[in-house]
């Protein structure tokens, strides 16, 4: 029976359960020009360690598989654009795990640098929209990448908002690993935020006082692109997104 069911999963994927999907994805060996793609487009990747990229392949893997993303305007998607983007998407939940993704519906992929989109104006990089869409300018998202120590990156941005809204609302309060951490969580992120509104001078940009989402969303291109000053300067802030982020780029 497990045979046959085997088999027909193997016919029918479309029928197949996305846990299964996705185990069946990280178990496949990772393409070689895979890897090709990600050391000529992907900076943070090349800094890596052999054993952080190990551990992101079979995620990199699961999300280009199971993600729905399309090109529009005239963009035809290619392969190297769905490595590239899934890197990105992978590297904020390397520790929290892909279901942090599952209410993502379809990642919108434009050729333009800047975007017009209703009710966020003409010169968007990108929305993290509340439904569960993610819309991409192409061109960003390579000038996000190009400078892995800017604390800019237009991509990880855009998925810190979708992993905010894991819980249904993005407000710069994601799931957070235990119950215990929301209250430090809460505290930290809202005096800083606050502090931020006040006219704080801060290393993140100014931006992030916004309001709640856009300072989680900041704060954590800085935490990854710029580790070391963050823990520098904002110590309690760089604790917090290192205990929900599950590990220390500044170590
Ligand atoms: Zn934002």
């Amino acid at each position: 029976m497990s045979d046959f069911l085997d088999h027909f999963f193997d016919w029918l994927p479309i029928l197949e359960p996305r846990s299964r999907k996705r185990q069946r994805l990280m178990e496949a060996p990772f393409p070689e020009d895979w890897r090709a793609i990600l050391h000529r487009n992907v900076p943070f990747w090349r800094a890596w360690t052999p054993e952080r990229q190990a551990e992101a392949e079979p995620m990199i893997q699961a999300f280009a598989g199971e993600q729905a993303m399309t090109g529009a305007q005239g963009l035809e998607l290619t392969e190297e654009m769905r490595v590239v983007i899934s890197a990105s998407a992978v590297r904020p939940v390397l520790r929290l795990g892909l279901d942090y993704y599952d209410h993502i519906s379809e990642i919108v992929v434009y050729p333009f640098e800047r975007l017009s989109v209703p009710g966020h104006g003409d010169r968007v990089l990108g929305v993290a929209h509340a439904h569960g869409v993610v819309v991409l300018s192409w061109p960003a998202v390579l000038r996000g990448l190009r400078d892995p120590n800017d604390g800019l990156d237009t991509a990880l941005h855009e998925f810190v908002h979708i992993l905010d809204l894991a819980n249904g609302a993005m407000n710069g309060e994601p799931p957070l690993r235990e119950p215990e951490h929301v209250n430090p969580w809460a505290r930290v992120l809202g005096r800083r935020f606050e502090a931020m509104q006040d006219g704080a001078r801060t290393p993140l940009r100014d931006y992030a006082a916004v309001n709640p989402a856009e300072f989680l969303a900041v704060s954590s291109e800085h935490f990854f692109e710029r580790p070391a000053e963050l823990r520098r300067k904002m110590p309690d802030l760089y604790r917090q997104l290192e205990q929900f982020y599950g590990w220390d780029p500044a170590g």
